[in-house]
């Protein structure tokens, strides 16, 4: 008894998705590199990574974008996870003009975060603009078709309600 008590005392680790993109430089490479800093990241352990996919991008004229998620582990707070998912922006040499949606080197999303909804000065989650966007739901849906998103629903529903729209594996 007491060592079942004790089992569940231990907070296991939280599933998490991130959500990738990068369309400067050398967005493939930069989009690997990035899977796995995002495994050397503390007490985190990346457990599935999607295909790349090249996408047109939101927002001004830029270069295509290429997007991937990855599915983790981590016994990381999400505001923790945020600093380390930035800092590897950081370290990619990101740099915010302040134009919105503009280019960038790498941009890190915290998709979901088990199932916590939660919004914060710094933090949305589950992130806002995963129902609306094919480049998210797709790479996420290759890795957990079955997964139920707070607030939003069943993955497969949430995918089949988008328009068509190109979505190239590279
Ligand atoms: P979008 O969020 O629409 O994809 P973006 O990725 O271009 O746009 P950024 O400039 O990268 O936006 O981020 C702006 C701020 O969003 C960050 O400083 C961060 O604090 C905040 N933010 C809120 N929720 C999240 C989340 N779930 N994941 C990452 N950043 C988030
Ligand atoms: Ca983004
Ligand atoms: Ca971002």
């Amino acid at each position: 008894m007491s060592a079942v008590v004790a089992a569940e005392r231990v907070p296991g680790p939280v599933r998490a998705y991130v959500g990738l993109g990068s369309n400067l430089v050398d967005p493939p490479g930069i989009v690997r590199a990035a899977m796995r800093a995002i495994d050397r990241i503390p007490s985190t352990r990346v457990v599935s990574r999607s295909r790349l996919y090249r996408n047109a991008p939101l927002g001004p004229p830029q270069p295509d974008y290429v997007n991937a998620v990855v599915a983790l582990d981590t016994m990381l707070d999400p505001e923790p996870l945020l600093d380390a998912l930035q800092a590897i922006e950081r370290a990619q040499g990101r740099i915010r003009d302040g134009e919105r949606w503009g280019p960038r080197t790498l941009d890190l999303d915290m998709l979901l975060y088990g199932s916590i909804e939660l919004r914060s000065a710094r933090l949305t989650l589950p992130h806002p603009g995963i129902a609306s966007r094919r480049f998210v739901l797709q790479p996420m849906h290759e890795l957990a078709p079955e997964l139920d998103i707070p607030g939003i629903g069943a993955i497969a529903d949430a995918l089949a309600a988008l328009p068509d729209s190109p979505m190239v594996a590279l």
